[in-house]
Formats: structure tokens, sequence, C-alpha cells
């Protein structure tokens, strides 16, 4: 992972064919989420599709079906992780600027 700035926009870009991929790993998991914790699956009725690793690597192995409760799990857990790689600054001082 490259220090992207990330965090600001909690919206990844979708790739145009993004509702067919949606469609395809919903049917791949059956429409069941894929979440698991504990060796348990929650199984589900999945709604959404999840990048497992978040970034813009759309291909269907970074994908799975997960339910709306998990998806928002997730997400909030990513969330609490980007401040942590976001804080980080490297100093840089351009004896030009100043
Ligand atoms: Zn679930």
């Amino acid at each position: 992972m490259s220090g992207k700035w990330e965090g600001s926009t909690r919206r990844h870009e979708l790739p145009d064919d993004w509702p067919q991929r949606r469609a395809y790993v919903l049917a791949r998991d059956e429409h069941r989420c894929r979440w698991h914790e504990h060796s348990t699956v929650c199984g589900q009725a999945a709604t959404d599709v999840d990048h497992i690793r978040p970034g813009n690597d759309h291909r269907y192995e970074n994908l799975q079906a997960l339910c709306s409760e998990h998806h928002a799990i997730k997400s909030s857990r990513e969330g609490n992780e980007a401040p942590r790689v976001t804080r980080w600054r490297p100093v840089e001082r351009h004896p030009g600027l100043l």
C-alpha cells in the first residue's frame, strides 16, 4: 500500500462494470454473508459486496458478499484504522519556499 490520501473521502472508486461485478459476487457467494469470526460463518442474507482488502482492487477474489450489518462493522473498523495511517506525515523542508 502506498501512502495514498484516504479517510477524507470514504467512497471508493468503483469501476464502470461494478453492478455486474456486484451481482456476480452475490451469486457466487449464494447471497449469504461470508463474514466469519471465531470459526463461525454469519450466513445471513447478503445485500452488500465488500472489498476484503480496502482499496481499489476490484478483482473477484478481493470481493465478498456481506450482510449490511457486517459490512457496517467492517467499514467502521477500517475507518478506525485509517487515522493511524494518515497521521504519518513526512516532514520536508524546502529552503526555497521560506
Ligand atoms: Zn453477516
